[in-house]
């Protein structure tokens, strides 16, 4: 299959869509990104990466870490992790508050912002220095051992903490949360403010093409129970309350972030990775999903 071609293709599919969405506003740094631009990349599973568009153009992964969170938290707890956060789809934006009250302080699932930040707590109990192991496995699987965290970013969602802090204290109350809110909350930033392009996200998350198995690293991430675990959920709660939606139009497990990166599964084939900053009013980005629908038609590789 002419993987190049259609890729390229994909960039022209969308070119008329980059001006439509918005970027993330609430975070004032992830506002100064500019608006037209699109990469796309893919990864198969025996190591070639394709990519096409602004395919050097780094960017902050935001949510697409929550699935790195979650396996190193299920690497080190198991199945125990599922005692402090759920497995259902939310049905609520990402930074919802209300579900977390009514739920007694267990989020519905890791992929939303509150699933995620107690996920953060859990490994900052098993880690000395999380930030360090994250981005050891980020450069170990990505390839590229220069990659860091936009401090920039990392210190203006800081500044701006007000809901992911409420979120957290709210789980306290609840003793859902064993460490200290604000130590968490910048691990938690920090993750989301890890920098790179569209061929070391889709790098990164290749072993969940694969079986659990990262090729690049030649090391055993995920057992292939705990992968196929990891795509049914995202495939159910990636895209927060678009995830019906995205699963009707491109058929693939996948996760999104705010920066505009969302990376899609095609077990046992590849990893596709898009990113373009313009958002649609979920904060999905808009082209990167448009690019996703297009790819799945045109490379016939849904997962259905
Ligand atoms: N860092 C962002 C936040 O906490 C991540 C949200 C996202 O990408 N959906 O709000």
């Amino acid at each position: 299959m002419d993987f190049q071609r259609i890729l390229e293709k994909s960039v022209s599919h969308v070119k008329p869509l980059l001006n439509q969405g918005k970027v993330a506003d609430y975070i004032p740094a992830l506002a100064l990104q500019p608006l037209e631009q699109f990469s796309v990349s893919l990864h198969t599973v025996d190591g070639q990466t394709y990519s096409a568009g602004n395919c050097d153009a780094k960017f902050t992964i935001q949510s697409v870490s929550k699935v790195m969170t979650l396996t190193l938290a299920l690497q080190r707890y198991g199945d125990e992790l599922w005692q402090r956060v759920g497995k259902e789809p939310s049905g609520t934006a990402f930074n919802s508050l209300t579900q977390l009250e009514f739920e007694n302080g267990i989020p519905r699932n890791p992929f939303i912002n509150a699933g995620a930040i107690v996920t953060c707590d859990a490994l900052y109990s098993r880690l000395s220095a999380p930030l360090h192991t994250m981005l050891e496995s980020y450069r170990l699987m990505s390839g590229n051992h220069k990659l860091g965290v936009n401090k920039v970013v990392a210190q203006s969602e800081y500044d701006h903490r007000y809901r992911n802090a409420a979120m957290a204290y709210l789980m306290k109350s609840f003793g859902n949360f064993d460490n200290k809110v604000e130590d968490v909350l910048w691990s938690y930033f920090s993750f989301c403010a890890i920098e790179m392009n569209t061929m070391e996200l889709a790098r990164s998350f290749s072993y969940l093409s694969n079986q659990g198995f990262c090729l690049q690293s030649n090391q055993r991430v995920l057992t292939k129970k705990q992968t196929k675990q990891m795509n049914s959920l995202l495939f159910t709660s990636g895209l927060y309350d678009a995830a019906g939606d995205f699963g009707y139009r491109v058929g693939m497990p996948g996760k999104s972030g705010v920066g505009g990166a969302i990376i899609a599964i095609v077990p046992n084939r590849f990893t596709i990775s898009v990113w373009s900053p313009g958002l649609d009013k979920f904060g999905n980005s808009l082209a990167g999903i448009a690019a996703l629908e297009f790819l799945s038609n045109e490379l016939g590789t849904a997962i259905f």
